[in-house]
């Protein structure tokens, strides 16, 4: 599930009693993503693309990666 803001879905949804297996961490990749354990017992996993350099935030991965790169290119 992709949100805007995984910290704040994270701590939102916290206060509304859902169960969490984590806390929000950042992957390899560049998202930053925590797993939600619902009520009802479905599992679903909060992610954002977000850009770690200048915090842009991205509606998917090829887009966050055409990003990165361009990061890569003007740090060379
Ligand atoms: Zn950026």
């Amino acid at each position: 599930m992709l949100v805007d803001d995984a910290d704040k879905t994270y701590s939102d949804l916290r206060e509304k009693g859902d169960r969490f297996v984590g806390e929000p961490r950042d992957q390899p990749w560049g998202a930053r993503t925590a797993t939600v354990v619902a009520p009802e017992g479905n599992a679903f996993i909060l992610e954002s693309l977000k850009c770690k350099i200048c915090g842009e935030s991205h509606q998917s991965y090829l887009e966050l990666a055409e990003h990165m790169k361009e990061h890569k290119g003007r740090a060379r």
